[in-house]
């Protein structure tokens, strides 16, 4: 009886019911479609049963034999063992397990039972055996020669638990789904699936649960099955299609057009305080083409923590202010923000632009001036926190928008500003390095320009590891820069729950180094302190006027002070591999050689290890990107979570990636086709949590 839909509830699969229907749909499997989208794990080849008497040591094998008899033994070292004796008529072999549910269950292993086993055959140097420890393994009824096919005698799916229900159950369910299955509308275009071998739905969802004995096991454990294929390449292809097509929207319209004359180009070439490396000259190239052409830039700059975006960024503005429009950046901390004044002001002097700094906490008459001038295009250049997206912040003719640090800011945010001009041409910059697939993914609707090269002359920064107690030997390595004339930095954690345990850690660690320092000067710096104040200790710090700056994570983007070569992270395990980048990106920044300390308690979970393994490993953002997504997977990493990228229930940004990539031309291929691509996103869109038929739910 085919009667069941892909939207149809759970429930009415056969042996779901009421109270399956809850446990499943406790675990976000709703309809028809969520259960059968919930793939395998793995798969066992149990197509081939070895007789017992072959069996080998060290080879994977499915048997099919008896229970002989069971015994519990007290072990010394590994406590209580359930130990069953099995038969085949050809030999015997043992299973062992050393799980205390295995020996509740023993009763269940009455003498002449039927058993499946599968794992790998070892040798029990104990008994001189063959033995199978923890084997997976499946009673059988005996009887039933219809349900025996689901789990022997072919290549059998092996599921996540959900909700209490064994693999076994799910097999019985999602077999069940597959029979009482109408035949199911496939959006994937035909023409698509013929280019690149991908089965039609229906084939895919059966065989990717149920493969044929001619099903190659290897592919399909490694999730490289046509069907596994064609699953994940319809999740990439939705969303690169979603994003191709604003792309193509925000292309159509037309933006400010700016001219690159000779004489703006000598004012470019003017500020450039030193030669620009090829990798900035050729993402400069690519924003001129951008700015140059009628459609309005949306571009992400990716580059690595030092690799040089501002002066770029300040060339774009430039361009934009020459062109007689106003340019705006916006960073996503007031020390940022007061960091690309200083070096726009320092940079863009010989030009004598207008320039403003939108600070909050400031007197209501000089904020409202600075409005005023913005208003009237008095100030060509306004740079400032989240403070410029604030209602009251009207531009004359915003034609460049400039936001750094993207990964602090939503997407909504982005939208805002560039909201404030008419179609204004934005340069978006992010140092948080995303692998390449993930930035196709979450930034699919920018054009992408990487810096993938540092300014010479940098000297490497070494890394290293530092239990608690070691701290005296940290302060000497503190002592040794201090006393060669440089400066250090101390970091202390961010506690989100609390402000006020944070602002404690950072003033208790001040303390200490004051102690430790009493002929050097220490500072501390907070989110807490006036701006002013803040100001002064930066400005100070940069002046070399302090030698050591105990700070919250508040320096964490953007400061500049090429003297700091020593950077001490306090409870180091509580960062994230994003951030801790980050946060070392403040030192090396000179030609002197630097050092980053990384400070743990000395018990650490494994995923904080992990971290920190990473950390002192390498220094090269994106590959501690690529480590922080398997660490954390896409939806957790920095900044990530709000971009929008929708839930995938098969695919997997990380392994996937090379479909991704046929998936984002194939879409790009599909927009230019009028009309046929709303029709494809409407019957797709089930297959994204996160998406609608209007689009991806929160890219703004
Ligand atoms: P980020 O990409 O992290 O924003 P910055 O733009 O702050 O990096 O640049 C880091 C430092 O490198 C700054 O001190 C800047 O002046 C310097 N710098 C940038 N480009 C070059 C270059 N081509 N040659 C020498 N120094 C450079
Ligand atoms: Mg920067």
């Amino acid at each position: 009886m085919s009667t069941l839909q892909l939207t149809t509830e759970v429930q009415f699969v056969k042996g779901v019911g009421p109270r399956r229907s809850a446990l499943l749909g406790a675990r976000g499997i709703h309809t028809v479609g969520d259960l059968l989208y919930h793939i395998p794990k793995n798969y066992q080849d149990r197509s081939k049963f070895q007789p017992l008497s072959a069996l080998r040591a060290g080879q994977d094998a499915a048997v099919h034999a008896r229970v002989y008899r069971t015994r519990v033994i007290d072990t010394r070292s590994r406590g209580r063992m359930f130990d069953v004796v099995l038969t085949d008529g050809t030999g015997f072999v043992h299973a062992k397990w050393f799980h205390g549910e295995r020996i509740q269950q023993n009763r269940r292993f009455s003498a002449g039972r039927g058993v499946v086993l599968y794992g790998r055959v070892d040798f029990d140097a104990y008994d001189s055996r063959l033995v199978f420890f923890n084997p997976e393994f499946e009673l059988l009824d005996g009887d039933d020669s219809a349900v025996r096919s689901l789990d022997l005698g072919r290549i059998v799916p092996v599921y996540e638990e959900i909700g209490g229900l064994t693999s076994r159950q799910l097999r019985r369910i999602v077999s069940a789904a597959l029979d009482g299955l109408s035949p199911v509308d496939d959006a994937l275009p035909e023409s698509i699936r013929e280019a690149h071998g991908f089965p039609d739905l229906k084939t895919a969802l059966e065989r990717i649960h149920f493969p044929s004995s001619e099903d190659d096991l290897e592919a399909l454990n490694a999730r490289r099955s046509p069907y596994h294929r064609r699953l994940i390449f319809e999740e990439f292809f939705l969303l690169e299609l979603l994003l191709a097509l604003r792309r193509k929207q925000l292309r159509v319209v037309t933006g400010v057009r700016f001219e690159t004359s000779d004489r703006i180009r000598e004012q470019v070439k003017r500020i450039l305080p030193f030669h620009p490396t090829s990798a900035q000259k050729r993402v400069l190239k690519e924003i001129v083409d951008d700015l140059r052409a009628s459609f309005p830039m949306n571009r992400l700059l990716q580059g690595d923590v030092g690799s040089g975006k501002t002066i770029v960024a300040l060339e774009a503005v430039v361009i934009a202010v020459e062109n007689g429009c106003q340019a705006a950046i916006m960073a996503p901390t007031e020390i940022l923000a007061e960091q690309h004044y200083l070096s726009a002001k320092r940079i863009l002097g010989p030009l004598g632009y207008t320039m403003g700094v939108a600070r909050s906490g400031v007197k209501k008459a000089e904020r409202q001036d600075l409005l005023t001038h913005i208003a009237s295009g008095g100030v060509q250049i306004v740079i400032g926190t989240h403070a410029l997206i604030e209602e009251g912040v009207a531009f004359k003719n915003l034609g460049l928008v400039v936001i750094d640090e993207q990964h602090r800011f939503g997407v909504v945010q982005r939208s805002r500003l560039m909201a404030k001009g008419e179609q204004p041409n934005t340069l978006v910059m992010t140092a948080t390095p995303i692998p390449r697939t993930l930035a196709m993914a979450i930034y699919g609707d920018l054009d992408l320009s990487v810096i993938d090269e540092m300014p010479p002359g940098r000297s490497p920064i070494r890394t290293i590891h530092a239990v608690d107690r070691e701290v005296e030997r940290v302060y000497r390595m503190i002592r040794d820069e201090l006393n060669k004339g440089r400066q250090c930095y101390v970091v202390y954690p961010v506690i989100e729950e609390s402000e006020k345990l944070d602002l404690r850690s950072a003033t208790e660690g001040f303390a200490k180094l004051s102690e430790a320092f009493p002929d050097r000067r220490v500072a501390l710096l907070h989110g807490r302190l006036k701006s002013a104040d803040k100001d002064v200790i930066m400005r100070s710090f940069a002046a070399g006027e302090i030698d050591i700056l105990a700070s919250t994570t508040v320096i964490e983007v953007g400061v500049d002070v090429a003297n700091a070569t020593i950077m001490v992270i306090e409870h180091a395990e509580r960062f994230g591999l994003a951030q801790l980048h980050q946060l070392r990106g403040r030192v090396g920044r000179g030609g002197h050689s630097s050092t980053c300390v990384l400070m743990t308690p000395a018990r650490l979970n494994d995923s904080a290890r992990q971290r920190i393994q990473a950390m002192t490993s390498t220094t090269d953002g994106f590959r501690l990107a690529e480590t922080d997504l398997r660490l954390r997977g896409p939806g957790e990493m920095a900044g990530t979570r709000q971009s929008g990228i929708p839930e995938f229930r098969v695919a997997n940004l990380v392994e996937d990636a090379p479909l991704l990539a046929i998936a984002q031309q194939e879409a790009q291929k599909w927009v230019e086709r009028e009309g046929e691509y709303q029709r494809l996103i409407e019957a797709m869109s089930s297959r994204l949590r996160g998406v609608g038929p209007a689009g991806l739910v929160a890219v703004g």
